[in-house]
Parts: structure tokens; sequence; C-alpha cells
């Protein structure tokens, strides 16, 4: 069940209601939203009444959810969608769609700070880089840690871009959310339930990547698990799943976008560049994910990609972004929304 406040409810009625829950033996996740609060009740509520809660002071509705997954389901924000915030130019699940762009690794102090720039100068809305970095291979390079994350927090000072970095392991939760604006959640733990729950209590804005051999249906229950651990601001992201086909890394699933926004109020980003492993289909595959409805893309960039450290087959170089925001512009208007580069917006 999901109970609905009044836009007028007082935090004395949101209390009352999650009283009444806890009196009928289940939980409640009160969850402000950008103008009413939602109480999620969790727990299995089939054989509950909820009359209650109807007459309850406060309360506008109570609703039924049937899917698994509740508080990712479209009914538990009415008819709005969520609006995750990293920073006043970027917005997901607004008009806008803001670009996340930035390399696979944090390679270097002086890298960093320069593809931060090249970034910013192409007129993205946000820098990515991996500190903390999930490699199949054990000898693979790992990442630089927290030093990395501090090249990442010198980076944001120095051109004002919200920073985006990966979490590996509950440990670090904490570690990373004091450098980061937003906590990527990457595809092989998306299903690593303490660490969405961990997440999920940080608060901290979560870039939840789907898993590579997720159903959407598995997808939105992990969601789930941030979302009732008090943290409204999850972001989902469409990075490609595993198929047969082996001419792209995976297989980006863009109708995976349309299909969530039926489901779901959560903002979905695009990941192009995971999506299909290689960079001349970057720009073809941002503009469909655009035309499909996305609300915002994350875009691996590099300034030398044939030496990046990780991931440089995917990786475009800044005169390619700087080229496809113009077309990315473009495409969004036709869908009535707009992803001016920054210092358009700005
Ligand atoms: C990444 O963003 O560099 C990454 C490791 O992504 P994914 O988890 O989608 O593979
Ligand atoms: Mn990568």
């Amino acid at each position: 069940m999901i109970i609905v406040m009044r836009r007028d409810a007082s935090p004395q009625q949101v209390q009352g209601v999650s009283d009444l829950i806890t009196e009928i033996g289940l939980r409640a996740q009160p969850i402000q939203g950008t103008d009413l609060v939602v109480v999620a009740v969790i727990g299995d509520d089939r054989l509950k009444d909820g009359s209650k809660l109807e007459q309850a002071p406060g309360v506008d509705r109570v609703m039924r959810v049937l899917s698994p997954y509740k508080m990712a389901a479209k009914e538990a924000a009415g008819a709005k969608k969520t609006e995750v915030r990293l920073g006043p130019n970027c917005v997901f699940g607004g008009k806008q769609v803001p670009v996340i762009a930035g390399p696979c690794s944090v390679e270097g102090e002086k890298e960093i700070l320069e593809i931060a720039e090249l970034c910013k100068q192409a007129g993205a809305h946000a820098l990515r880089g991996g500190a903390f970095k999930p490699r199949t291979n054990p000898y693979a390079f790992q990442g630089h840690g927290e030093d990395g994350l501090k090249m990442l927090a010198n980076a944001r000072e120095a051109t004002g871009l919200p920073i985006v970095t990966e979490v590996i392991t509950p440990a670090d939760v904490e570690l990373v959310a004091k450098y980061a604006d937003c906590l990527q959640i990457g595809t092989r733990n998306a299903q690593n339930f303490k660490l969405l729950e961990a997440v999920g209590e940080s608060g901290k804005p979560v870039l939840f990547k789907r898993g590579m051999a997720m159903t959407i249906n598995e997808y939105l229950q992990a969601a789930d698990y941030i979302l009732a651990a008090g943290n409204p601001n999850v972001i989902l992201c469409e990075r490609g799943i595993r198929t047969f086909e082996d001419h792209t890394r995976n297989t980006l699933s863009l109708s995976a976008v349309p299909e969530l926004h039926l489901r779901s109020h959560l903002p979905v980003v695009v990941d192009p560049s995971h999506g299909t492993g290689h960079a001349y289909l970057v720009a073809d595959m941002s503009r469909a994910a655009i035309a499909a409805g996305c609300d915002g893309l994350a875009i691996e960039c590099h300034q030398d990609p044939k030496h990046a450290m990780t991931d440089g087959a995917q990786s475009i170089t800044p005169a390619m972004l700087t080229e496809l925001m113009v077309s990315l512009s473009r495409v969004a208007e036709a869908v009535d929304r707009t992803c001016l580069p920054l210092a358009a917006v700005g």
C-alpha cells in the first residue's frame, strides 16, 4: 500500500499515519516528494485492512500497488515524475536532458582536471570518473580509491561540475558520499542488496545502473531497496544487457526507456558507451536515446582514448562530444525537451 498525503498535510499527520501503520504490524517509510509526502507501507499488506488509514487526518488516498515493486511504481508518486537534482544546472526528470561526461577511470590529478575542463567546454552538465573500479579481471587497474575521489573533488572545484562516481562496497559509502554529488551503482552490483540499502541510507542521489542480466521487473524491485531505505533520489540507468549478439559489448535496450517510464516515476538515463562498447556508435545511440524519451545521458569521454587506462574503445573525444551536443539539442527540441550545452544553460 501507498498512502498519499494531502499537499497541506502537517508533519504530525504524517507521523500519525506512520504510527497507525506500525500498529497494524507493518513498517512505514515516509518519502518527501517535490510537493507532497507519500508514506510507503513496507511488509506483506495483502491481508491488512487499509480502511483505518483512509480515514486518518491528512490522508488524500490509499493505493494498493499490485506490482512487486512499490515505491518505484508510478502510483507511488501520483502523476508526477521524480526530479533528481545534482546541481542548479543538472536536474534529471524535468524538461532538461543533462549529459554526464568524463573518463571511465580517474587516471591522475592532471588528467582529470584536463578532461573535466574539456567536458565542460563541450557542454556537459556533470563529470563522471571512477575512483573505485569493479574490474572483471582481478589483476587489472582497480582505481585510485580515496586519492581519486580527492582528484574528482578538485575537478569539481575547478569547473563547478557536479561529480558522479561509483561505490562498490557498503563499507565505502560514507567515504564516497563525502566527495561525490552522486553515487553510481554499477551493473555488477545491481543486486548487491546490502550496498543498495547502504546508498539508500546515505540519502545522496544515486545513478543506479541496470544489472546486465536483469529483467525490468527485477530492476525496479532492486530500486525499491534504495527507496525503502529512505532515499528518494534514484536515477535509473540503462547501460545494455547481455545477449547472444557480439557486434556490441552489450545490447543497448532502448525500449527499456519508455517501458520504465510507463511503470515508474523515476528518471531514466542512458549510457551508450557501456551499452555499445564502441565510440563510433555512441553519437547515434545518444540521439536515439533522447528520441526515446531518456532523462539524461552518461557518456565516457577521454582526451586520448587510445591510451585510456580503461574503456578506451568506447570513449569519445572532447571534439566528438562538442559536435554531438549540437545534434542532441536539436533532437531534444523535436521531442519537447532541452539539451543545451552548459554554457548556454548557465
Ligand atoms: C562505468 O561506468 O565505468 C562502469 C563500470 O559501468 P557499468 O557498471 O555499467 O559496467
Ligand atoms: Mn567504463
